[in-house]
């Protein structure tokens, strides 16, 4: 859309930053450049020391990547969780997008066949309408040009929250909760996982558990957040 019917429509109906509440100009989406600057990138040396503290022993995820820290009560937190819970899922878009623009010569390296989102459980599906984790997804495969796989997993457990879990609480409480539903599709591929957040990678490593057992050739992980 060019910036003059944009004009027009921000002077009828303004459209805001989801951060800090202020009305957008004409060249920004979702978040003003402001709150944008405010959020920290996740820098090599973090991802690195994250990547060996979460995954290194466990050996199912080859490598992972985030492009945000996600920190409490900051700008990073309010967008997911308007991404989460107010049915603003086109902010999933715009985190993907973003996460392509900045991640793409570090996960072009990869040779991804497929990008997987963590799956939700039905029961949260119902109670939430959709999965913030695809549309992430598809802002990234958008920018990557990687198709994006939905039916291949499915979380068979319901699954407490885990935001005060402890690493060791988070395992358990994750323990069998996905269950792999089409092997043909995931059999010899390199699959990308995408979430929203990673705190200990609990999550995306039991996915992969899964993926790899179904006979996928190496499973990676990346986020929009990064939770210390
Ligand atoms: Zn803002």
């Amino acid at each position: 859309m060019n910036s003059f019917i944009i004009s027009v429509f921000d002077f009828i109906l303004p459209r805001f930053c989801v951060s800090c509440k202020c009305a957008l100009n004409t060249e920004e989406k979702i978040v003003c450049s402001s709150c944008c600057i405010n959020i920290k990138l996740a820098g090599n040396k973090l991802i690195e020391s994250e990547y060996v503290r979460n995954f290194h022993k466990d050996k199912i995820i080859s490598g992972f990547q985030s492009l945000y820290i996600f920190e409490k009560d900051k700008e990073l937190q309010q967008i997911i969780h308007a991404l989460k819970y107010n049915k603003r899922f086109l902010i999933g878009i715009f985190l993907g997008n973003l996460m392509g623009k900045f991640l793409e010569p570090k996960i072009r390296l990869w040779n991804i066949d497929c990008i997987v989102p963590v799956p939700l459980h039905k029961i949260k599906m119902l109670e939430r309408g959709y999965n913030q984790s695809y549309f992430i997804a598809k802002g990234l495969s958008h920018h990557l040009k990687i198709p994006v796989k939905i039916s291949v997993i499915k979380r068979i457990r319901y699954t407490q929250t885990q935001t005060a879990l402890t690493k060791k609480e988070r395992q358990s409480n994750i323990q069998d909760a996905f269950a792999i539903a089409s092997p043909k599709q995931i059999s010899g591929k390199v699959i990308l996982l995408v979430d929203d957040v990673i705190t200990t990678g609990a999550t995306v490593t039991e996915c992969g558990r899964e993926l790899l057992k179904s006979e996928a050739k190496k499973v990676y992980a990346a986020s929009a957040g990064l939770a210390e």
